[in-house]
Formats: C-alpha cells, sequence, structure tokens
C-alpha cells in the first residue's frame, strides 16, 4: 500500500497529515502528487468532489512556497463561494506549523477586509473568478509571481459562464508557473484552454470515482407538476430519518416548498442566493447536524457544500445538466450507507430525462409512489418501533400511577390508543395525504403554470395547518405569475445570455447544456419591451427542445 511518505512529502506535511488524520492517500493523490512535487509538467486531474482532489494541488503547492515570501504565489480559482472557502480551510489544515497566509477572497463579502488582508501579505489565494478579476483590475491583487494557478471545479467554472474571466486571470499570471486544472467532467473546453495555458501537461484520472452512484439507489416518479409536494411529503414520512437535499430550479420554487414543509411541521430550510453568508453559514450548520432534516436548494447554493452522507437526495425539478445530475446524486450513497436518489419527472422533461441517461450511461428505473395506505402501515410500523424502545426504557415509572388510573377506567386498547392519539396527534390520519393523479401520456407544462388545475398547494392559498402559503415577499399573483413565467422561459433559453450570479459581484454565467441556472439571474418582470423578448426566448426555445 503506498502511503504519503511514498508520495514524496516531507515530514512537517507528513505530521500535518497525521494530525488531520489522513491515513493513507486516496487514488487520485496517488497519481497526482508526485507529478506535482517533480514539477515538470502541468497536471488535468479528472475527479469530482469527494475524492481528495483539494489535497492534490494543496499539498504540492504548501511543499513549494515559501512563507517568507509575501507575495501571492498560488492563485485557486473556484466557482462558488462555498468551495473557496472549504478549500482555503483545508488548505489551512494541511498546512501544518508553517506561517503561510491562505485568504478565500468572494463575492458577497467585504471587499475592504480583502484588501486589507491582500496588503498584509498573503501567499495563498483561494477565489471566485468574478471577484478576483475585480481585485485585479483595482490593482489589489498582483499574480505576477505565482508559481501556482489551480482552477478547481473547472467544469462547473465553464458552466457558470466564467470562461473569458478565467482567460484573463490565466494571462496576468506569471509565465513560469505551474497550471493545474480539477473537473469532474472534460468538455473540450477545458482542453482547449489548456492547450492555450498549459506547458507538456498530463491528463490523470482514476478509474469512475463514483463508487458513490453505486451505493445510490436511483429512480424516478413520473408525476404531475401538482402532486410534487403530496409525494415529497410521503418519501419524507416512510424514511426513518430523512436527512436529505430537494434539489429546485429557482430561487422562487425553493421558498416555495421549503415554506409548504415547515407549515407541514418538517424541520425544513431554503438555500439559495437571496440568502446572506451569514446565514447560510447557520442553515449549513443545522443541516450538518441534523437540526435541519430538510434542505431545499437550488444547484448553485449547494455546490461545495460539504454535507455528504445524506439519505436522500430528491431531484424535485430536473437538474440543468447531467453532470449536475452526477453532481447532486454524489451527495448521497457515501461511507457505506445507502442512499436514495429520486428524480421527479413531470411529462413536459421526459426528454431531458433520456438525455441525461444517455450522458451519465445508465437508465434510471421508474419507481412508484407510495400508496397513502402503504405510508400510513409504514408510519404505524415505526410507531411501533419507537414505543417499544420506550417500553424498554425504566424512566417511565414516573407515569404508572397514571397509567394504574387509566386501566382502572378503561380497556387497556382504549388506554393506550387514547395515549397514541394524544402523542401522534394526526400523524396517521388518511386526511393528511391526498390523492395524486395518474400521469397521462399527454404533455404538459411546469410546476409553475400546471395547466389543468393547480392544487391548493402549488397555486398558494392555505396550507393543511391553515397558514397563507406561497404568497412571497409582497409579491402580487399577477407577479409571481410572471416570475413563473420567465421560469419555463428560461429553460430554453438560447446560449448567449448573460446574468449575475449569487452575490458575486461579477460572478457571471451562461446557459449550461440544457439551459443558463436560473437561480443566477433575477426575474425579467413587466415591460412589453421584456414580454416581447420572452417571447423571443420562447420560440427559440422550441426549436432548442426539438434539438434535444
Ligand atoms: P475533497 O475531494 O478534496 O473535497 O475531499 C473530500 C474529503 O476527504 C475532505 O473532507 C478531505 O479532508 C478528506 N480527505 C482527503 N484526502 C484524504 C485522505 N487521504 N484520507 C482521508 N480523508 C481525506
Amino acid at each position: 500500500m503506498t502511503t504519503f511518505k511514498d508520495l514524496g512529502l516531507s515530514d512537517k506535511t507528513l505530521n500535518a497529515l497525521e494530525k488531520k488524520g489522513f491515513e493513507t492517500p486516496t487514488p487520485i493523490q496517488e497519481l497526482t502528487i508526485p507529478l506535482l512535487l517533480e514539477g515538470t509538467k502541468d497536471v488535468i486531474g479528472k475527479a469530482q468532489t469527494g475524492t481528495g482532489k483539494t489535497a492534490c494541488f494543496a499539498l504540492p503547492i504548501i511543499e513549494n512556497i515559501s512563507a517568507k515570501n509575501k507575495e501571492v504565489q498560488a492563485i485557486i480559482l473556484a466557482p462558488t463561494r462555498e468551495l473557496a472557502l472549504q478549500v482555503s480551510k483545508e488548505i489551512e489544515s494541511l498546512q501544518g506549523d508553517r506561517k503561510l497566509h491562505v485568504l478565500a477572497i468572494y463575492g458577497g463579502a467585504s471587499m475592504r477586509d480583502q484588501i486589507n488582508a491582500l496588503k498584509r501579505g498573503v501567499q495563498i489565494v483561494v477565489g471566485t473568478p468574478g471577484r478576483v478579476m475585480d481585485l485585479m483590475k483595482r490593482g489589489r491583487l498582483d499574480l505576477s509571481y505565482v508559481s501556482y494557478a489551480v482552477l478547481d471545479e473547472a467544469d462547473e467554472m465553464l458552466n457558470m459562464g466564467f470562461v473569458d474571466d478565467i482567460k484573463e486571470i490565466l494571462s496576468k499570471t506569471s509565465r513560469d508557473k505551474h497550471t493545474l486544472f480539477f473537473s469532474a467532467t472534460m468538455p473540450k473546453e477545458i482542453l482547449k484552454i489548456a492547450k492555450t495555458f498549459m506547458n507538456d501537461y498530463e491528463i490523470v484520472s482514476v478509474k469512475s470515482t463514483n463508487e458513490t452512484t453505486n451505493l445510490t439507489k436511483q429512480m424516478y416518479y413520473n408525476i404531475k407538476p401538482k402532486d410534487r409536494m403530496e409525494a415529497l411529503h410521503r418519501i419524507i414520512d416512510i424514511t426513518d430519518e430523512f436527512h436529505g437535499i430537494v434539489f429546485c430550479k429557482t430561487r422562487l420554487m425553493v421558498d416555495e416548498v421549503t415554506h409548504k414543509l415547515i407549515s407541514s411541521n418538517y424541520e425544513a430550510a431554503a438555500l439559495h442566493g437571496d440568502i446572506s453568508q451569514g446565514q447560510r453559514e447557520k442553515i449549513l450548520g443545522s443541516f450538518r447536524r441534523k437540526k435541519v432534516k430538510v434542505l431545499v436548494a437550488t444547484d448553485v447554493a449547494a455546490r461545495g457544500i460539504d454535507v455528504n452522507d445524506l439519505t436522500h437526495v430528491i431531484n424535485f425539478s430536473l437538474p440543468q445538466s447531467p453532470e449536475s445530475y452526477v453532481h447532486r446524486i454524489g451527495r448521497t450513497g457515501r461511507a457505506g450507507k445507502e442512499g436514495i436518489a429520486i428524480t421527479f419527472l413531470i411529462p413536459s422533461e421526459k426528454r431531458k430525462l433520456r438525455f441525461i441517461e444517455r450522458i451519465v450511461k445508465q437508465e434510471l428505473p421508474k419507481g412508484t409512489l407510495p400508496t397513502i395506505q402503504e405510508v400510513l402501515e409504514l408510519k404505524k410500523k415505526a410507531l411501533k418501533a419507537k414505543l417499544n424502545t420506550i417500553l424498554d426504557d425504566e424512566h417511565t415509572k414516573k407515569y404508572d400511577d397514571i397509567a394504574a388510573a387509566l386501566l382502572k377506567d378503561h380497556t387497556p386498547e382504549k388506554a393506550v390508543a387514547a395515549l397514541l392519539k394524544y402523542i401522534f396527534k394526526s400523524e396517521i390520519e388518511p386526511s393528511k395525504y391526498h390523492d395524486v393523479a395518474k400521469v397521462s401520456g399527454k404533455r404538459e407544462r411546469g410546476f409553475e403554470r400546471g395547466r389543468g388545475g393547480k392544487s391548493q398547494h402549488d397555486r398558494g392559498g392555505r396550507s393543511r395547518s391553515g397558514r397563507q402559503v406561497g404568497r412571497k415577499g409582497g409579491r402580487s399573483s399577477r407577479e409571481r405569475r410572471a416570475e413563473s413565467r420567465s421560469h419555463l422561459q428560461r429553460d430554453f433559453k438560447p446560449r448567449k445570455r448573460v446574468g449575475r450570479s449569487e452575490g458575486g459581484s461579477r460572478d457571471r454565467k451562461k446557459p449550461s447544456r440544457f439551459a443558463q441556472d436560473s437561480d443566477s439571474r433575477r426575474s425579467k418582470k413587466g415591460s412589453s419591451k421584456e414580454k416581447r423578448k420572452d417571447k423571443h426566448r420562447v420560440s427559440q426555445g422550441k426549436s432548442r427542445r426539438k434539438r434535444f
């Protein structure tokens, strides 16, 4: 078995690795670290999150740069602030007792603080391309002395439309440097950039990193848009300790789904680009500690989140690209535990699913949503199991006198049943659920414009608990309809449009294979000019859909 020592790392680094609890290198580390320590070649590593890719570039950088030199010696570009933060923390913890200064820079955080830190001297910068560009343009970040330039999750950065920023940043770095790309997939554009910016390079990949998916049971449910909330309730309810992410396409959808879950007493939280950095970290902390059981998120917001050991990933909406699909479901089925990835497939998106299947080279089995009866039976079973553990608990003694009194006046069955009703309230009432429609072969529109009668869930109105749901931030129903229309239209938007991303002042995006990630854009409402544009987009979208 190869050890970290075999890879040629120094004792200082070996100590840090021991402290961190890394015992043996992961396959991608085994291959890339010696190459990078040798330093004769640039490297493209084909690796997903979870493979140990960060240490692949972090360890050689840490070994080869100097704390005495106050210039920026390594620049690592990452698609999101979460990933930038995660990578910078990982580097901090891997450097041991060296005195290297690592700084994460990203949009949405104070530019002044970042400038001040840079002034004090930083050796390793980990940043999102938008903010890195801003600081370079302001003359606050000088990359002309870097010995390492790394693109982390390069494919995601390209998907997000950072290609021009990346090229510009790389062109401003010193010629005499090592360039490293890490990417889960290898689109042509990455190789094109490599040809322009890399010296002699080697592509390193380990056999499919998708052990994760082996342990992930994947399936899809054919479902009408209006029944997706019901399906989600049933899935959560039949799972013993549900801990999962529900992926939605847009911020609006994330808010609606979260609101409905909370109204029905689920421990849910939303994560999307309108949520402040501080709030986001709190939410993630609660999710990690399992205080929040259901995290409803957009792809962009969920990127780089280091919570992988989940029971479920639910694709409430289909992802924007096959790559996102792989990324999403890779968050479950880890550490030897089986996970479940369920995709809600609305009739209008069947072709997209086929496309994903072709790219991921797997046919997804069709699952069947548990019936109300099945859900209730399973819940009763779970309740019985819970009660049995309480019965084994000696601390029930303090209730003995009430129990005796009850049993004096009632039969044991009646007494226990009354208690169950008191404790579990409407948990196992059939009325907690509603019937779902059979899906016909006919195509129909999405969640946002559910033709043929939206349910109360999708329209907004009274939730089961009687609270008003679905009205967000004082929007009128007309505004909401307009925004919903734009969600649908965005699906098939032409490629050229550029939008702003979450938080980063210049964190640009462009459409991925399916479409531009709608999470990154503000909805367009109102003006007739915009409506004309939208019409145009839809007609372009139709022809795009045909090609799909
Ligand atoms: P990454 O793919 O870099 O995001 O790493 C995924 C997780 O694996 C992180 O929590 C790392 O700290 C951890 N990790 C990376 N390399 C190793 C290793 N050789 N042994 C144990 N854990 C590791």
